[in-house]
């Protein structure tokens, strides 16, 4: 059994994380969805609804969990069995920092694969810190994240564009 793993801060869940994780969940017999529990900037979601975002969006999928991490991610992929790390590169300004993080992990852990995915064609511009921003100047977010998260996004940012 070939274990996936798709790691990432999800701060939240949007249309082009699902799109690379559906696109896993299809190769792979298992997925864990990996939510980065302390991202160095202060997250807009805890992880506990980062986590309950991606959980309620990919419910529909059988071979995918979902689940925290902290520290090393190699560490974390051999602690779970998983050979493979599955990344989504949405421009060439992803490139650098993933071809650097994909190269040290694989100093840390030669037995562990980093496999990059393209980006959809209509996600490649979307990003959960663009999504935030449209939000919080008023923007609406449908059709770049999924309906439960719209709801949070402007739950949140809503209350503190008006001050409350
Ligand atoms: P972000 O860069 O949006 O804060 P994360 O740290 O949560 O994202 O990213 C987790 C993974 O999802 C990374 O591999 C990232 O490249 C990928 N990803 C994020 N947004 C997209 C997108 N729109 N299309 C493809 N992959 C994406």
């Amino acid at each position: 059994m070939t274990i996936a793993i798709c790691p990432g801060s999800f701060d939240p869940v949007t249309n082009g994380h699902l799109d690379i994780i559906e696109r896993t969940a299809a190769i792979f017999d298992k997925v864990i969805v990996a939510v980065l529990e302390n991202p160095s900037k202060e997250p807009l979601f805890s992880a506990a609804e980062r986590r309950y975002f991606l959980q309620k969006v990919l419910a529909h999928l059988p071979n995918v969990e979902v689940e925290y991490f902290q520290g090393l991610l190699v560490n974390y992929a051999k602690s779970k069995d998983a050979k493979v790390i599955v990344k989504g590169l949405r421009a060439i300004s992803d490139f650098e920092s993933e071809f650097q993080m994909a190269l040290t992990n694989k100093k840390m852990n030669p037995e562990i694969e980093t496999i990059f995915m393209m980006t959809a064609n209509e996600y490649s511009f979307l990003s959960s810190s663009m999504v935030k921003e449209l939000v919080y100047f008023g923007g609406n977010p449908e059709g770049f994240v999924p309906p439960l998260v719209v709801a949070a996004l402007e739950e949140k940012l809503g209350r503190r564009r008006s001050g409350k």
